[in-house]
């Protein structure tokens, strides 16, 4: 979740340049660069690692300069490299580009490019970018700020794929054009200085006003005054100038009450941004560059250990059903604390996966040390990829998901499942995983967002239920296949935040042993979408009945059953058999958190828990 800052006005640019990137880490990156216009010469600076690195690198080589831009990369295309860090230059070296998104047709472009007698100095899809504007600017003859804003027009005409861009050019004095399409981007409008950003966090306290631009935008800024256009060539609707106030923490709650209710429902962007750049249609396959693997190398693989602690280990278990069906590879997994004084037998053939959404979670590191020292192949699964687990794996994934401020895992958890689906392709595709069943998993993940979009709708009716059942002493969670580790998460979730007793279980373990605790007093929420396993589940719940227990079924819509035969029925989206866990397990978090409301609980910083475990 890169970021992207840049800035023209009257005085030197660099603290601006440098405190909104600082501004925007929580969107997680892996490398920071940054450029001006100095005299009449682009320059630049950049470094692998954090916005620190880059401070140091500029305190090192000082630079001066306006306007200025600056960026933080998650690397989607090449390496985490200083060369792949942005921004990047065209050929003449004037221009200077940054950029968050995806070029997808970044091959064919470069290769034309190429032919063309351009030279590439990284691996990236932005540089096409950079090399495409810089050319149909060089062919204009004007070269003016018209000449650069319609060069950029040209260029982007060719680009399939998200982008927001920002550029300076050493021949146009004070003047930074802008454009965006899928990727954000939010003008900053001051009296003495103009802005751009990726979140107007970057901007709070440098400026009042600001406009988020459109799909297809393209803003030009001088300095004093601003104009805007269209890709396209189409004027551009009137902006709407707001107060940066509220809006402007990221890391703040928005509109929300809590951090908690925001990160659920920010799950379909970060569900979008875990799979960005990562799925591969054309190959119907998908590519984590990060975890350093030919796919020889991944084929020689005869087992995968998943090992994690708390809600990541609900995700790994739901993983082990993806991965196994897809790729027929057996799967462990493991609580990290129990693993790692196991003594499981581990060799060069094994992966051990460590996850942990911090990064830095004491047992989770114990785990993969052990799994280094015994000679397996360590991967780390972390949404703080500078974390020490990410660090001390052989290669690893990082999960995208920004900052998660509720203590109570909510969207790191959907990212870690459906990095795992994704983990399952690759491993899939290179053994036994038809490319035509591969495809419709692909245009499934592509429908997840969405899905997941239409699941939050639901909020107000799982609101209604939570209030009704908030005094309940104890709930039991039921789910068959990968929702039964939702079933262990959704149980989780309400212990964590709410108090109240919860446990998951298979639904099918109701009769050897948890039917005893059923009674008026105790609701089962049942997860029982339209799968091959229904029936069974309607058994369950008739068993549930038969005794006067409560069910709260969620099921899919257009289920005729569920509603008639329970207590209360949350009907999702109908779904793909395995993205079910995913919108169940939202509408679960969502339970759990209406229930904590109602109760009066702290949502957000639940008695007793941390949100980085960095002890035993
Ligand atoms: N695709 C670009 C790259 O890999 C930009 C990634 C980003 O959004 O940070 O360099």
């Amino acid at each position: 979740m890169c970021g992207i800052v840049g800035t023209i006005g009257k005085t030197d640019t660099l603290p601006f340049l440098l405190e909104g990137l600082g501004r925007l880490e929580y969107r997680g990156y892996d490398s920071a660069g940054v450029a001006v216009l100095s005299g009449n010469e682009i320059q630049t600076r950049k470094a692998v690692g954090g916005v620190a690195q880059l401070v140091a690198e500029v305190e090192q080589n000082p630079l001066r300069g306006n306007p200025g831009i600056s960026h933080t990369r998650w690397a989607t295309h090449g390496g985490v490299t200083t060369e792949n860090a942005h921004p990047h230059l065209d050929a003449s070296g004037k221009l200077a580009l940054v950029h968050n998104g995806v070029v997808e047709n970044h091959k064919h472009l470069r290769d034309e490019l190429i032919g063309r007698g351009h030279v590439f100095l990284s691996q990236t899809d932005t540089e096409v970018l950079a090399h495409l504007i810089g050319e149909a600017f060089d062919q204009n003859s004007d070269r003016n700020r018209s000449a650069l804003l319609h060069a950029m027009q040209e260029a982007l005409r060719h680009v399939r794929g998200t982008y927001a861009i920002a550029v300076i050019h050493a021949d146009l004095g004070k003047f930074l054009a802008a454009a965006r399409s899928g990727s954000p981007l939010v003008l900053g409008i001051g009296k003495e200085a103009q802005f751009i950003a990726s979140d107007a966090a970057a901007l709070d306290g440098w400026v009042q006003d600001i406009i988020y631009l459109k799909d297809q935008d393209i803003a030009a800024l001088d300095g004093e005054s601003f104009h805007l256009a269209t890709v396209n060539g189409g004027t551009a609707t009137a902006p709407k100038l707001r107060k940066i106030q509220v809006e402007a923490r990221a890391t703040g709650k928005g509109i929300f009450p809590h951090h908690m209710l925001k990160e659920i429902h920010e799950q379909p962007d970060t569900l979008r941004e875990a799979m960005k750049g990562r799925l591969i249609p054309e190959e119907s396959t998908a590519r984590f560059t990060g975890l350093h693997r030919t796919n020889e190398q991944l084929r020689d693989l005869k087992r995968i250990i998943l090992t994690g602690c708390g809600t990541t280990f609900h995700a790994a278990l739901a993983g082990e059903y993806m991965i196994e069906s897809l790729s027929r590879i057996p799967v462990e997994c493991d609580y990290a604390s129990e693993f790692r004084y196991r003594n499981a037998p581990l060799d060069p053939e094994t992966a051990v996966f460590a996850m942990s959404q911090s990064g830095e979670t004491a047992d989770t590191l114990a785990a993969l040390r052990e799994s280094k020292r015994k000679g397996a192949l360590t991967l780390g699964i972390c949404n703080n990829v500078f974390s020490t687990i990410s660090r001390e794996s052989d290669g690893g994934i990082g999960l995208r998901a920004g900052v998660e401020i509720g203590v109570a895992a909510t969207k790191t958890f959907t990212s870690e499942l459906v990095i795992l689906a994704m983990l399952g392709l690759i491993l899939g595709r290179i053994r036994d995983l038809s490319q035509a069943d591969a495809a419709e998993i692909i245009e499934s993940l592509e429908r997840l967002p969405d899905l997941v979009a239409r699941t939050l709708e639901r909020d107000a009716l799982i609101a209604d239920i939570a209030a009704k059942y908030a005094k309940t002493r104890n709930f039991l969670f039921m789910g068959r296949q990968a929702n039964f580790p939702i079933a262990l998460e959704g149980a989780l979730k309400m212990k964590e935040i709410t108090y109240i007793a919860s446990s998951g279980h298979p639904s099918a373990e109701l009769k050897h042993g948890i039917i005893a605790l059923i009674n008026e007093e105790t609701p089962t929420i049942v997860l029982a979408p339209q799968d091959d396993v229904f029936e069974k589940n309607v058994s369950n719940i008739e068993e549930i009945k038969a005794r006067r227990g409560p069910v709260i079924a969620i099921g899919t819509e257009g289920d005729n059953t569920l509603a008639s035969l329970c207590d209360e029925a949350i009907l999702l989206p109908a779904a793909p058999g395995f993205l079910s866990p995913f919108l169940n397990s939202i509408a679960l978090q969502l339970l759990a958190y209406h229930t904590a409301v109602a109760l009066g609980c702290n949502v957000d910083k639940p008695r007793n828990l941390a949100k980085s475990v960095t002890v035993e």
